[in-house]
């Protein structure tokens, strides 16, 4: 077993589990309001209108059951996993009457196997209502979920028109949090404009407004989103390999110690990618940051 300088996620969960927890990722089919119209028609720069942020190439999904059961199957070939998270992973999961979401979320944990239920959304989209339907969860699941922030910098949020504010956020946190909901902060590194020390500061609001886990994303341009436009005209520098490790590093550095970490790289589907190249072996950037972390001898939340 490998060192862990960083609170990762699969050992949190094979320690309460017991055994090995995977999580089962799905598509449930629901759209956006930052696609339809209602906050915006053409979506995030970055997101890619197949796959919503998700990394599906936009392919018709099967139903949530048939996806629970393939992607069960899926894992516990290649993993030998033995428990389940559901996780609504494309587009925003919490878009859509609460009768029709609870239909779909009752369908992916009706399995024996499943533990947790896991939500990915955008902070301006979770009604009181939603959030009721969300902490009655709670009772009987590990339930989590997994929130769009980007980054908590306002200037930042205009330019890839994420159509909510930082305001929004924090009240979606404290929400969640209050209803004894976990939460977890989708960052994307290496947005337009930013520089290390707008990533540090937005490390340091997510973990003052106490959120349990981080995923750090790498900004990646996929084939048909609007930044790929904005890459092909030259007006994106993207972060370099050995610039993106050291980033993750220096963040977590900075990050609160009891913040769980879910991720610290991007997946981005191979067929749709079109920059950064090195994104493709992902496995290897997670190495990398993990010996670059025992030979400096650092860990999360050193520097704090
Ligand atoms: S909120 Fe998510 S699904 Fe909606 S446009 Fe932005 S990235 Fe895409």
């Amino acid at each position: 077993m490998r060192e862990s300088r960083y609170r990762r996620f699969s050992e949190h969960l094979r320690q309460k589990f017991e055994c090995r927890v995977y999580k089962v990722a799905l598509d449930a089919g629901l759209s956006c309001p930052n696609r339809d119209g209602t906050v915006g028609d053409d979506g995030c720069l970055f997101c890619d209108p197949a796959g919503g942020s998700g990394r599906t190439t936009g392919e018709v999904q099967p139903t949530v059951t048939e996806q629970m059961r393939s992607g069960m199957e899926g894992l516990r070939k290649r993993y030998h996993a033995e428990r389940f998270i559901a996780y609504f992973q494309s587009f925003t999961n919490t878009y859509g009457s609460c009768r029709q979401l609870k239909t779909l979320y009752d369908q992916a944990v009706a399995f024996e196997e499943v533990v947790g239920l896991s939500i990915a959304t955008r902070p301006d989209c979770l009604s009181s209502k939603v959030l009721d339907l969300i902490q009655g969860y709670t009772r009987g699941h590990y339930t989590w979920v997994e929130l769009g922030v980007q980054s908590m910098r306002e200037e930042t949020l205009r330019t890839i028109e994420r159509g909510h504010d930082v305001k929004a956020t924090a009240q979606a946190v404290r929400a969640l949090r209050q209803r004894g909901i976990f939460v977890c902060a989708h960052l994307i590194l290496g947005l337009p404009g930013e520089d290390l020390q707008d990533m540090t500061q937005t490390v340091h609001e997510v973990s003052a407004l106490g959120v349990d886990a981080v995923k750090f994303h790498m900004l990646y341009v996929t084939r048909f989103s609007r930044l790929a436009q904005v890459f092909k005209e030259g007006n994106l520098r993207l972060l370099e390999r050995e610039e993106y490790i050291t980033t993750v590093i220096h963040l977590l550095e900075h990050l609160a110690p009891d913040i769980l970490v879910q991720r610290l790289v991007s997946e981005a589907h191979r067929d749709i990618l079109v920059a950064p190249d090195w994104l493709r072996d992902k496995s290897a950037i997670i190495r990398e940051i993990e010996d670059t972390l025992k030979a400096r001898n650092t860990c999360q939340g050193a520097a704090l």
